[in-house]
């Protein structure tokens, strides 16, 4: 299209039609609201208004993550979020899988796991803990940056062999810089060569200070591979969340994360979500990132289709209108027109920070419109 009304522009823009207005008569341009404007016109105006996008993304137009706290009668217990780090080799995946190995449910759901990045045991006495796949260092400093603090527990595995390497202390950074509570796993216990007294005193080189030289941090010696030490590994990560007093609202619409996201060659786009809040259904209209939807399926991470997920579950979902990031915040809205409006106006945005001049949206903003 080569025009635009003032207020479907002000709509894509995030600001204030009347504000589109004034500018407009300043343009020597005397136009109502509903009037339409060229092309030319309408870029001029982003131009004038491009400096403050972003700002107005943060308020008007754009979906706040809400920060506000809930009402304390609706909030609930939830399980922990733990993510599992450290250098490679040191048996992460290992020590995942063996975790894993103590989900009461997975025998039921027939064995078939879902690599899904994310998973959640249930434990003998029916509590629940989510395991994040180990996203790397990376991807745990992106999502961080990005606001994301999916992460209530870090696991912090060192090889008691090998004792702490770079990633391990890159690791250690990491999570002092996100103030997240760190249980030590001292791997590999099994071997000959293991030297668990060794870590705990270089540990202290790194200001983590485990009980047994004084400090407050757990540790605990496991053998993934033997599968030793799982128990006390599993009691220390609930001792810490009991600490942490987790808890949300799972009656209000869904929020989650982005812990993993793909093109699946059947599927289409399917994303990993991790919920934060509130409870996430089959057939809710959800933004996330510069994308929407509805969701079409909710499958969990033993691939059963489930009808709904609620805070701390690591769910799968079908439906999306294409590829989100890792790290991208979804959210359940109203309805399809909403869903559509904040999802291209983001993606506005998103093209405005990579073309750094304003007018580039312009293409999006009408494109939007087709
Ligand atoms: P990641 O790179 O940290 O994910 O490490 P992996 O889980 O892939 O493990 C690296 C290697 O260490 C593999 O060969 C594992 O079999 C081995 N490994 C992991 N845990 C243990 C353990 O508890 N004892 C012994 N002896 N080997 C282990
Ligand atoms: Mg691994």
């Amino acid at each position: 299209p080569d025009a635009i009304t003032v207020q479907e522009l002000a709509n894509r823009m995030a600001e204030k039609g009347s504000d589109l207005v004034k500018a407009l008569f300043k343009m020597g341009m005397p136009v109502t609201i509903n009037q339409t404007i060229d092309q030319d016109t309408a870029e001029l105006l982003v131009t004038e208004f491009g400096h403050n996008i972003q700002r107005v993304s943060e308020s008007d137009v754009d979906i706040q993550v809400d920060t506000v706290e809930e009402a304390e009668d609706k909030l609930q217990p939830r399980p922990p979020v733990v993510t599992i780090m450290g250098h490679v080799d040191h048996g992460k995946t290992s020590l995942l899988d063996a975790l894993r190995g103590t989900d009461v449910v997975r025998g039921e759901a027939g064995g078939i796991t879902q690599h899904i990045g994310a998973y959640q045991v249930t434990l003998k006495d029916k509590s629940k803990i989510t395991f994040l796949d180990t996203p790397g260092h990376e991807a745990f400093t992106e999502m961080r940056a990005r606001g994301a603090n999916v992460t209530d527990i870090v696991v912090l595995v060192v090889a008691a062999n090998d004792g702490l390497m770079p990633q391990t202390i890159e690791a250690i950074n990491h999570t002092k810089a996100a103030g997240v509570p760190m249980i030590v796993a001292i791997n590999k216990v099994d071997l000959d060569s293991a030297n668990p007294q060794r870590v705990r005193e270089r540990l202290l080189e790194h200001e983590v200070v485990v009980e047994e030289m004084g400090g407050d941090v757990q540790n605990v010696e496991v053998s993934a591979l033997k599968k030793m030490g799982l128990d006390a590994l599993i009691e220390k990560i609930q001792l810490q969340a009991e600490l942490l007093e987790l808890r949300a609202n799972p009656d209000r619409e869904a929020e989650g994360t982005v812990i993993e996201a793909k093109l699946d060659k059947g599927r289409g786009p399917v994303a990993t979500i991790l919920v934060n809040r509130g409870t996430l259904k089959v057939g809710d209209v959800f933004v996330v990132g510069a994308e929407s939807g509805k969701i079409r399926a909710l499958v969990d991470d033993k691939g059963r289709q489930i009808k709904e997920a609620g805070p701390a579950m690591p769910v799968e979902i079908l439906g999306l209108s294409g590829v989100p990031m890792a790290g991208d915040p979804l959210q359940v809205v109203e309805n399809e027109a909403r869903a559509r409006e904040v999802a291209e106006y983001r993606a506005g945005v998103i093209q405005n920070k990579r073309t750094t001049n304003a007018p580039a949206s312009l293409e999006s903003m009408f494109s939007a419109l087709k």
